[in-house]
């Protein structure tokens, strides 16, 4: 008897190919993101201070800010509870008074500290995954113009629990807002690295539009402003960086030093006229690697009026508790004062943290339990960075 078997053809077996493909392209525009963008940032480990009534009011009296967080990057409703680090609901429970959203638009592949080149593309994964504009697929510019879309939009939906920061007057608005009046909580927005600018300094007016006010030279790789302290060359800062230099101060955009190379880093630092930034960070006195700041940058940068913006992900401080981001500030005190250190999360920075947005309030238990003053703890909690951007911060108002 003969059997018939079924037999495939080539064309059957083709179009089967092109259904799992399919299928996976679905599976991968719906839940990859996702997927990525929980296993990348997962939520904190670290054991849980209890904080005291008292200091709870403490807390929601003073200025809190925070320097770094890459939020926008996930494409999660920041205006829901969600498993990251930052939301609404977090900004609200953590008495977050000032967040800084930081665009990523080019990281490489196998990322690491010590050496990356600008030849591959992680972030195109992220533009297909949650079906950004097409002209995100190639344009770095646009990939920050996207993220500030989506920042602006979540403002729009937060019934005025979110408020743009684009002007010193803004940030003075907020600063002086009644305490009895709701929560409001600003947002600056920030770039990672100038590769953004495509290697034309026109763009950057049109960031500045778009509500831009800081940018790092360098984020992963060597860059046409200046080389990445993770790049492959490392060299200082370019003759189109030092042009940037100038641009960037004559807007009052704020130059953020982390992650350019030690060079870029003293180019800038002698050619800057107004105060630097070092958004987030380690420091090398409490943990000694590559990608942390040395006693010296940080007596310049502090010398520039600047601010060192402590990091909360244990690479930074060289532990996982509350304590080594702690141990991190004191360093910088003792180095040079304490109107020079601010906090610098990096959340949702494809890291783990040790406290997400909603914790801060144990921050604030940590250092007064340390034994550090209420009116330093108001410096190192957000006064010195609303210092900072009063300074700094253009007068002109921006659409928002
Ligand atoms: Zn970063």
């Amino acid at each position: 008897m003969k059997i018939n078997y079924f037999k495939p053809s080539v064309r059957v077996i083709f179009y089967m190919i092109i259904a799992i493909v399919l299928v996976a392209i679905f599976i991968f525009m719906l839940f990859g993101s996702e997927i990525a963008a929980n296993k990348m940032n997962p939520q904190p480990t670290s054991q849980q201070i209890p904080v005291s009534e008292k200091v709870k009011i403490f807390h929601d009296n003073i200025f809190v800010a925070d320097l770094h967080a890459d939020s926008l990057l996930w494409g999660r409703n920041l205006l829901e509870s969600t498993k990251g680090h930052v939301d609404l609901p977090k900004l609200i429970s953590g008495g977050v008074d000032l967040q800084v959203f930081s665009a990523v638009t080019k990281t490489p592949s196998g990322i690491n500290i010590e050496s990356n080149s600008d030849k591959t593309d992680n972030i195109l994964y992220m533009a297909l995954a949650q079906q950004w504009p097409i002209e995100t697929w190639k344009s770095l510019f646009a990939r920050a113009e996207y993220q500030a879309n989506r920042l602006k939009w979540f403002i729009k939906g937060s019934q005025g629990k979110l408020k743009l920061i684009g002007t010193k007057k803004d940030l003075h608005n907020l600063i002086e807002k009644p305490i009895s009046e709701p929560h409001v909580t600003g947002v600056i927005l920030s770039i990672e690295g100038a590769h953004a600018l495509e290697g034309n300094l026109t763009n950057l007016k049109r960031l500045y539009d778009i509500g831009y006010r800081m940018i790092s030279p360098s984020h992963f790789f060597d860059t046409e402003i200046g080389g990445s302290i993770h790049g492959e060359l490392k060299y200082g800062l370019t003759e189109l960086g030092v042009e940037w230099v100038t641009e960037m101060e004559s807007r009052g955009m704020a130059i953020d030093l982390s992650h350019a190379s030690s060079k870029t880093m003293d180019d800038i630092l002698s050619l800057a006229t107004r105060p630097v930034i070092v958004s987030h960070t380690g420091v090398k006195g409490t943990c000694d690697n590559q990608r942390n700041l040395s006693d010296e940058h940080i007596r310049k940068v502090a010398g520039s009026g600047g601010l060192i913006g402590i990091g909360f992900w244990p690479t930074a401080v060289c532990g996982s508790e509350i304590s080594d981001i702690v141990r991190a500030i004191k360093y910088v005190i003792e180095l040079v004062g304490v109107d020079y250190v601010a906090l610098g999360s990096d959340f949702d920075g494809a890291v783990s943290v040790i406290i997400d947005a909603g914790r801060l309030p144990e921050l604030t238990q940590a250092l007064i339990t340390e034994g550090i003053s209420d009116t330093d703890i108001e410096k190192i909690m957000g006064g010195n960075v609303a210092q900072f951007f009063l300074k700094s911060l253009p007068k002109e108002s921006i659409e928002q």
